[in-house]
């Protein structure tokens, strides 16, 4: 039973504790996971709304820059009046939300439509890029220019999406350009939430930067694609990666997400600090509490452990006084027929003798008679503090056996050890030179009886206590203060006699 072994309590409560340890570090683990697939749940689901709303814009623009090729080709707008053919040429672009200026060039580059003045202003856009592009290749679509830096500063950067205007045989005819301000993706960008570290990006498809969160307009235009992060978002439509920014150093997330249709790359970043600080708030509260749970567990262990082991030593305490004589702190009858028991066995299996003396006080009565009970006390502690000195190997034991009657239990001791151990016994007794009037030498004496296996056969313990018992009588019928050895001869003698005295 776990009660009785008070080291097992302490390696249970450890057990426990390493169990609690181990549950708590799992649930860590998972939540530490699960903030971490939220955070990257949350970049996709940015960058695809980003995409969405970019798409959905792109492709209104894309209508708006038809409509106005549309009214181009219509042979009956050079008949119009200047302001008529305005509201015809940009009336319906100027229902795209965010597109500004509206520019219309013919083939070597000149403006000749302007949807912010009438006539136009006099411009030629040969050199830029949305143009060479358009007029390079008829397939281009709507081609996504790089940024142009206004005068009024960075904050007013633009795009140009442009379209290819053609003749009827398909050659090149110029372009529709309308202008786009980069603020509108400042503004995508700036309501959501991303983390104190996190960081949003808008490139084109060749890794030109158009718009980035934390705002950085000096960085806007600037070429990314050899950059270690650029080149991971690879061709695939979306992805993610942990990835190390080259300036701050940080860890992110990085959630990448192309705009179907469009050259435009949406990358949303969650700084990996960010993701767990929830998580390590809770993750120092559930630690702490773990240890701490831990910590009274083994503490709790090992006050029981103590409080267990205090009792085994009581309990000890308390068996060896049970087997105790208080008068003469030798052992007791019941104490002296237990170990009786065993050394009986014991000799029995080496085929060692077994001696027993058995040992009473002479003419006690009138010593407590003249001298008083108390001083017969007195002399009993002496006689047996004689008697323990008398019993000092290992298996001696020496016993009070009731009232002024000793036994000694010797093991590994035949007959004529015994007798002569007896002797010494009886004459220490003797010279104690405890005064009795009373006694014919007028000194206390004791008689002793002895009895070995070494010389009969004996059924039992008992039975050897009986013929010390036997020898004893013997010794006292020859005159007391004197040793006698129980013979075989005695169990006629003792059977048929019987005690007499
Ligand atoms: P014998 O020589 O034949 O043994 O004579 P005896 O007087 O000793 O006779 P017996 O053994 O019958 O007497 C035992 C006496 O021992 C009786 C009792 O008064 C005394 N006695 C027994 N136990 C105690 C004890 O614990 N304290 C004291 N003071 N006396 C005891
Ligand atoms: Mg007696
Ligand atoms: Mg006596």
């Amino acid at each position: 039973m776990i009660t009785r072994r008070p080291n097992a309590v302490i390696v249970l409560s450890i057990v426990l504790a390493a169990a609690l340890t181990a549950v708590a570090g799992w649930v860590m683990a998972q939540m530490r996971e699960d903030a971490l697939a939220s955070a990257r749940a949350a970049a996709y689901n940015m960058a695809l709304l980003f995409e969405r709303d970019t798409q959905r814009n792109f492709d209104v623009y894309s209508l708006a820059l038809q409509g106005v090729i549309d009214a181009i080709d219509d042979p009956r707008l050079a008949e119009l009046p200047d302001d008529l053919r305005q509201s015809v040429l940009f009336d319906r672009s100027a229902t795209a939300k965010n597109l500004g200026a509206i520019l219309v060039a013919n083939a070597s580059g000149d403006v000749i439509f302007d949807s912010r003045a009438s006539p136009p202003r006099e411009l030629n856009v040969a050199d830029r890029d949305y143009f060479i592009a358009q007029r390079d290749s008829p397939h281009t679509g709507l081609y996504v220019s790089h940024p142009m830096m206004a005068r009024d500063g960075p904050d007013d950067a633009t795009i140009g999406l442009s379209r290819r205007l053609e003749k009827p045989d398909g050659s090149f005819a110029g372009v529709v350009v309308g202008t786009m301000r980069l603020d509108y993706f400042r503004r995508l960008m700036s309501g959501i939430e991303i983390g104190a570290h996190g960081a949003v990006t808008l490139t084109l498809a060749d890794g030109t930067l158009l718009m980035r969160r934390p705002y950085a307009p000096e960085m806007i235009g600037r070429n990314l694609a050899d950059s270690a992060l650029f080149q991971r978002f690879g061709q695939e439509q979306e992805g993610g990666f942990f990835g190390v920014g080259p300036v701050d150093g940080v860890r992110r997330w990085f959630a990448f997400r192309r705009v179907d249709g469009y050259p435009l790359i949406f990358s949303v970043a969650v700084a990996a600090g960010d993701i767990y600080t929830e998580w390590r708030a809770r993750a120092w509260i559930i630690g702490s509490l773990t240890a701490l749970l831990d910590a009274t567990l083994i503490a709790f262990a090992a006050l029981l452990s103590r409080q267990l082991r205090r009792r085994e030593l009581l309990e000890d305490e308390l068996r060896a006084l049970a087997g105790t004589d208080a008068l003469t702190a030798l052992a007791n009858r019941r104490a002296f027929e237990a170990r009786a028991d065993h050394e009986w066995l014991r000799a029995r299996r080496s085929g060692q003798p077994l001696a027993v003396m058995m040992l009473d006080v002479d003419r006690f009565k009138p010593y407590n008679d003249r001298y008083g009970h108390a001083a017969g006390d007195a002399a009993l502690a002496a006689v047996a503090r004689a008697i323990g000195s008398h019993a000092r190997r290992p298996g001696d034991c020496a016993a009070r056996y009731g009232g002024e009657e000793f036994v000694l239990l010797l093991p590994e001791t035949n007959a004529a050890q015994a007798l002569a151990h007896a002797e010494k016994l009886r004459s220490a007794i003797e010279t104690l030179d405890i005064p009795h009037a009373d006694s014919p030498n007028n000194v206390l004496t004791a008689s002793v009886g002895v009895a070995s296996t070494s010389a009969s056969d004996f059924d039992s313990w008992r039975a050897l206590v009986e013929a010390a018992d036997a020898a004893l009588y013997t010794a006292k019928r020859a005159g007391r203060n004197r040793v006698a050895v129980w013979q075989p001869s005695f169990a006629r003698e003792h059977h048929n006699a019987g005690p007499e005295l």
